[in-house]
């Protein structure tokens, strides 16, 4: 998959040259709870053999160490003690949280609750705050969680804030008003354990762009942007899943990676999978184990200006 990148300051030709910081690497992906994508997906065009989990489970390690990221997003993760075995063994640490009455519980041979996932390269982040928190709409809970980790760089002692979310799926007015809902109860929450450090803020919103939660993320006082909207120009790439079920063929972009740019620089990042890649089954597949693509970016942490001091 080709990789947009962006430009990264240099120095002037009288100065010497700038020591580059050294980029870490971010991945976002709802790797489809194997219950879900088994018994109520209706993926009718994917083949039954790359929905075994004796395959599938390797696959979405092996999307996961062929871009050894720092961090870690995922959502539906219903195999949580695997991926944390596997992960550990290659220096990472991770935090679950799973969703309070999970629609995998109600399915056959499921695997327990599916829920958020974050995990970090523990060889260059330690863990300084770990926060968890059941999504609230108007000060109700609902059935979707966040995980918020503060890290902190081991050379560096630079923090870094992490919160990854999957929201309300459906579509809907009244389900995209009570996703915007779930988005401010997000913005509250980071406000809470933020302190203006740099951030990220990626998950599955369930939401395009023309939706308020989009909007409710984006405004210019939550000082986020989108990193796969600054790599494709200013406008969000066309779909982050795309799945048939049924008789549908269902497009969308709705996951996605929220950074603070005052503070972090977008060094590049991963396309999604062109339609020719995908094949008219979609996702999943034998090559992509889930309906969702994996979003990475690149970010370097943004030299503090004199101003900011
Ligand atoms: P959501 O509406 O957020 O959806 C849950 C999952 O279903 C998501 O992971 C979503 O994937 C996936 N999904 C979305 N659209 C479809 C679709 N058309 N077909 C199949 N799967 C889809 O669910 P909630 O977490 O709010 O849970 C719903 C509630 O329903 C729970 O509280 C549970 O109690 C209840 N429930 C009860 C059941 C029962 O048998 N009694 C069965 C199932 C749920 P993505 O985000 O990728 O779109
Ligand atoms: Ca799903």
């Amino acid at each position: 998959r080709p990789v947009p990148t962006t430009t990264t300051p240099t120095s002037s030709p009288s100065s010497p040259p700038l020591p580059r910081p050294q980029p870490f690497r971010v991945m976002q992906w709802n790797i489809l709870a194997q219950a879900l994508g088994t018994h109520a997906d209706n993926f009718v065009k994917c083949p039954p053999t790359a929905l075994e989990w004796n395959t599938r489970r390797y696959r979405i390690l092996e999307e996961i160490l062929a871009h050894i990221p720092q961090v870690i997003c995922l959502q539906e993760v219903d195999h949580y003690s695997l991926l944390e075995r596997v992960l550990a063994t290659v220096g990472y640490e991770g935090v679950f949280m799973p969703k309070p009455d999970s629609p995998c519980l109600y399915l056959p041979t499921n695997n327990g609750p599916d829920g958020c996932a974050i995990f970090w390269d523990n060889t260059r982040f330690k863990l300084v705050t770990k926060e968890t928190r059941v999504v609230e709409v108007w000060h109700v809970q609902s059935n979707q969680v966040a995980i918020l980790l503060v890290l902190e760089e081991r050379t560096t002692g630079q923090q870094l804030v992490v919160l990854t979310t999957h929201l309300k799926a459906r579509q809907g007015a009244l389900l995209s008003s009570l996703r915007n809902e779930q988005g401010k109860d997000l913005l509250s929450f980071l406000s809470e354990h933020s302190h203006l450090r740099p951030t990220i803020v990626c998950g599955d919103f369930n939401a395009e762009p023309s939706e308020p939660v989009y909007a409710t993320m984006t405004e210019e006082t939550t000082g986020l942007e989108s990193a796969y909207a600054l790599l494709h120009g200013g406008q969000e790439p066309r779909y982050s899943t795309w799945k048939v079920r049924g008789e549908q063929d269902c497009c969308h972009n709705i996951d996605y990676v929220f950074y603070t740019p005052v503070s972090l620089h977008v060094e590049g990042g991963l396309d999604v999978p062109t339609e020719k890649d995908l094949g008219p089954g979609r996702a999943p597949n034998l090559s992509y184990p889930s309906d969702h693509f994996s979003l990475i970016c690149d970010f370097t942490f943004s030299p503090i200006k004199d101003a900011d001091i």
